[in-house]
C-alpha cells in the first residue's frame, strides 16, 4: 500500500515513500520510465485501467509524480506539467474572458509576462497589487474576480504574503487562492494547509534540485478542481515526457535532506553578508532584519538558499560575479550548485527601470541561489570576490 499524508508519517518519510509502491509485474522500486505514446487496447474503447489511452492523458510514470507531490503539499490531487509556467497558464485557462485575476505585482517575470502579453490579449483582466497587505489585495477585488495569484517569497526581493490573511480575502470574494510555492518548497512551506486552493511550482527548481530538467506541478484538495485542471491539460497538451518526470521524482525524493543544507547554508550566508562592510543590504526572510521575519517564522519551516543583497553600484556587482568561482553566473535557482546573478541586467533586464527600483531591484542588487557545497567553501568564496 502506497503510504500518502494522512498516514500522518515524517515529511522525510513522505518524500521517499508518498504515493508510492512497487511495479506489479516485477516488483521494481522505483517507476519504469514509461516511454510510450500509446497503449494496446484489449477491446474497442476499453483502455486497460479505464484510463490508458494515449500518454497525453496518462502515463504511469507521471502519475507516480503526481501522488508522490500531492503528498508532500498535504493536497489530494497533483497535477505534472511540461514547465511551471504551463502549470500556472493551466489554471488561468480554466477561466474565461470576462473574468478578472487579482495578482501579485512582483512576480516571477515570465508569469506577468503571460498574464500582461498573451492572456490578457484573450480578454482575461489583470490588476497587480503588493501582496504584503492582504488590504490591498481586498481593494483590488471586483464581482468578476476568480483568482487571486501571489508568489511568497517572491523574486528577487524575498517579500512575503500572508497566505493564511489573503486566503480569507478569497474566500469573501469567492475566488480561488494560487500560491507559487517555487522559492519555498513544500519542505518550508504548505500553502494549502494555511487556506490556499492551489500550490504551484516551477519543478524545474527546488523540487527537481537537479538543475537537469524543465518541469512544472500544481497541487489542490477539491476532486472538481483538479478536474478542471486535468480537462485543461488534457485539451492544451502541456504534458511532461515520463523521462522528465521520472527524473523529477528522483530529485523529490532528497528534497528534505537538500532543503535541510540549503536552509542552512542559506542562513549562513545571509548572516555573513549581513555583518560584511562591502554589503549595503541583505534580503533573506531568517534574518531579523527581514521586515517581515515574524511572519516568516509563522508560516515557513525554514528560509530557504536563495539571498538576495545590495552592493551599491552596477560595477561593483559585476565585479563580485566576475569573481566568485564556487557560485557560478547563471538564471534558474534550486539545484544543488551554487549560482549567482544581477537581476537588473538578467532576469528583470525587461521590466522599466523606475518599476525595477519601486521594487529594490537596484543595478548593485546580487541574487544567489545558496546550493549545498560546504558552507566554508561558499563563504569563503563570497570574501574572495566581494574583496575584488
Ligand atoms: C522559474 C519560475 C517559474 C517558471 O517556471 P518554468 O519551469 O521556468 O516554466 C515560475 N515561478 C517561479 C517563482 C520561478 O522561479
Amino acid at each position: 500500500m502506497a503510504l500518502d499524508s494522512s498516514d500522518a508519517p515524517g515529511f522525510g518519510t513522505l518524500a521517499i515513500h508518498g504515493g508510492q509502491s512497487p511495479e506489479p509485474s516485477t516488483g521494481a522500486i522505483m517507476p519504469p520510465i514509461f516511454q510510450t505514446s500509446t497503449y494496446v487496447q484489449p477491446a474497442i474503447a476499453e483502455p486497460l485501467g479505464g484510463i490508458y489511452d494515449y500518454a497525453r492523458v496518462a502515463n504511469p510514470t507521471r502519475e507516480a509524480l503526481e501522488r508522490n507531490l500531492a503528498a508532500l503539499e498535504g493536497g489530494a490531487h497533483g497535477v505534472a506539467f511540461a514547465s511551471g509556467l504551463a502549470a500556472i497558464e493551466s489554471v488561468l485557462k480554466t477561466l474565461s474572458a470576462g473574468d478578472h485575476v487579482v495578482s501579485e505585482e512582483n512576480t516571477y517575470g515570465g508569469t506577468t509576462r503571460m498574464f500582461t502579453r498573451v492572456l490578457a490579449r484573450l480578454g482575461i483582466d489583470f490588476s497587480f497589487v503588493d501582496s504584503r497587505d492582504p488590504e490591498a489585495v481586498a481593494a483590488a477585488v471586483r464581482p468578476e474576480t476568480r483568482l487571486i495569484h501571489v508568489e511568497t517569497p517572491t523574486n528577487p526581493m524575498m517579500r512575503l504574503c500572508d497566505i493564511g490573511a489573503v486566503s480569507e480575502v478569497a474566500r469573501d470574494a469567492g475566488a480561488l487562492l494560487m500560491v507559487d510555492n517555487t522559492f519555498a518548497s513544500p519542505y518550508n512551506q504548505r500553502p494549502l494547509e494555511l487556506g490556499a486552493d492551489i500550490t504551484v511550482h516551477s519543478a524545474t527548481k527546488y523540487l527537481n534540485g537537479h538543475s537537469d530538467i524543465i518541469g512544472g506541478a500544481l497541487v489542490v484538495r477539491d476532486d472538481a478542481l483538479a478536474e478542471e485542471i486535468r480537462f485543461v491539460r488534457k485539451s492544451t497538451g502541456a504534458v511532461p515526457g515520463p523521462m522528465d518526470a521520472w527524473l523529477c521524482l528522483r530529485g523529490a525524493k532528497t528534497l528534505h535532506v537538500r532543503m535541510r543544507q540549503h536552509n542552512a547554508a542559506g542562513l549562513a550566508v545571509a548572516r555573513h553578508l549581513e555583518g560584511h562592510a562591502k554589503v549595503d543590504a541583505v534580503f533573506y526572510p531568517g534574518l531579523p532584519s527581514h521586515p517581515q521575519h515574524d511572519l516568516a517564522k509563522r508560516q515557513m519551516k525554514g528560509f530557504t538558499g536563495m539571498v538576495s543583497f545590495d552592493v551599491g553600484t552596477l560595477d561593483r556587482a559585476r565585479a563580485v560575479v566576475e569573481h566568485t568561482r564556487l557560485f557560478q553566473l547563471a538564471e534558474s535557482l534550486g539545484g544543488v550548485e551554487s549560482l549567482v546573478s544581477v537581476p537588473a541586467l538578467m532576469t528583470h533586464a525587461s521590466v522599466p527601470k523606475d518599476l525595477r527600483e519601486r521594487m529594490g531591484v537596484t543595478d548593485g542588487l546580487v541574487r544567489l541561489s545558496v546550493g549545498i557545497e560546504e558552507i566554508d567553501d561558499l563563504l569563503a568564496d563570497l570574501d574572495r570576490a566581494l574583496e575584488r
